[in-house]
């Protein structure tokens, strides 16, 4: 059946703009790593990316290599957003990347103008898409000069091919760096994608200052820890879990006793430990936007809920330094 999207999807969520920027991104945002291959049936990819929207998420974030096999959840984007999204596009902000292995060969992966430019014309096809509004460098490259990868995204956006530029997984010093090349281009950067989550913090200590300086916004990935700082490991570890499906979470990495400690204070704030999480990951206004990833519906639908959530009291923060600190 044809889909109608909510018509009050703009009432459930903020939108904070991305640094000094004229772009607004939800509070909360929908990555499509995992849950979107050819491993997963459409249906419930569908379902999930008509839910989002529905919520008030305007932003899908691919890169080349998402899904099993690589490209699988662009191309799978791609048949869906022909089919519900097309008179929605201008409602949404779609990124895609480029940075990691994508294809053989010394032009498949990394940051040489060659590459970066050939894999956004990759995604444009699969996904079947004009532009796409953000596209990054997915990652720094030691043995190319940043100039060269800088260069490559100010082409992809005076050739149309991408509204705006952003960077993933840049040190403070390369995004400084990287800044003042795209500012000298006439490109200014929009965004910084790092990780940070409760049991990874590595922003605070300078990436965060340096967005702040540079006027760039800062979009956090896996503020879940992948789903290790929710309820789903608590009793055990589910068959379809990602830690028990996926080459990227192993079962040695879960730790029931923190999820457990953590789920305690949740509860006196009256929210799941999901939703404590993203709480946590957007307290400092410097953050953006969560990039949060879903198997199903519920876990999208609770983890917008969030947005209901109350501040954090100084005993909580505390309180979850004490578990979750060095
Ligand atoms: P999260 O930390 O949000 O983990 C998402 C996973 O957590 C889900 O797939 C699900 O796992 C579980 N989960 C989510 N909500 C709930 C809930 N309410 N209750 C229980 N379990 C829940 O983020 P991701 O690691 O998925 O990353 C999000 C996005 O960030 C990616 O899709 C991608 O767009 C981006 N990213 C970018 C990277 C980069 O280098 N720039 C690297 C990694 C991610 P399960 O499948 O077990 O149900």
């Amino acid at each position: 059946t044809a889909y109608e999207a909510a018509g009050a999807r703009y009432e459930r969520q903020p939108y904070n703009r991305s640094g000094r920027s004229g772009l607004k991104l939800p509070a909360v945002s929908l990555g499509l790593w995992h849950n979107f291959g050819d491993d997963r049936p459409v249906a419930t990819s569908r379902a999930i990316l008509r839910k989002a929207f529905d919520l008030g998420v305007t932003h899908f974030d691919l890169a080349n290599n998402y899904g099993v096999p690589y490209g699988s959840a662009e191309a799978n984007f791609g048949t869906i957003f022909q089919q519900d999204f097309l008179r929605y596009r201008d409602e949404l902000i779609v990124s895609t990347k480029a940075g990691y292995d994508m294809w053989p060969g010394p032009y498949g992966e990394w940051g040489s103008r060659k590459y970066v430019l050939a894999s956004l014309e990759q995604s444009l096809k699969r996904m079947r898409l004009d532009y796409v509004d953000i596209f990054y460098s997915h990652r720094p490259d030691p043995d190319t000069p940043l100039e060269e990868t800088m260069g490559a995204l100010d082409h992809a956006v005076r050739s149309g091919k991408a509204l705006y530029a952003g960077v993933s997984n840049y040190s403070p010093e390369q995004t400084a760096q990287a800044a003042r090349i795209m500012r000298e281009l006439g490109t200014p950067l929009l965004i910084h994608q790092p990780s940070y989550s409760m049991v990874n913090r590595h922003i605070e200590g300078g990436l965060l200052d340096t967005l702040e300086q540079e006027g760039m916004g800062c979009i956090v990935y896996s503020p879940l820890q992948q789903g290790l700082l929710t309820d789903r490991y608590l009793k055990g570890v589910p068959d379809d879990s990602r830690a028990a499906t996926s080459r990227f979470l192993s079962e040695e990495q879960v730790n029931r006793e923190l999820a457990g400690g953590l789920n305690k204070i949740a509860e006196q704030r009256g929210q799941s430990l999901a939703q404590m999480a993203l709480s946590w990951a957007l307290r400092d206004p410097r953050v953006t936007s969560v990039l949060i990833g879903a198997s199903s519906t519920a876990q999208l639908e609770a983890n917008v809920a969030m947005v209901d959530g109350p501040p954090f009291t100084d005993d909580e923060l505390a309180a979850i330094d004490e578990l979750t600190g060095p």
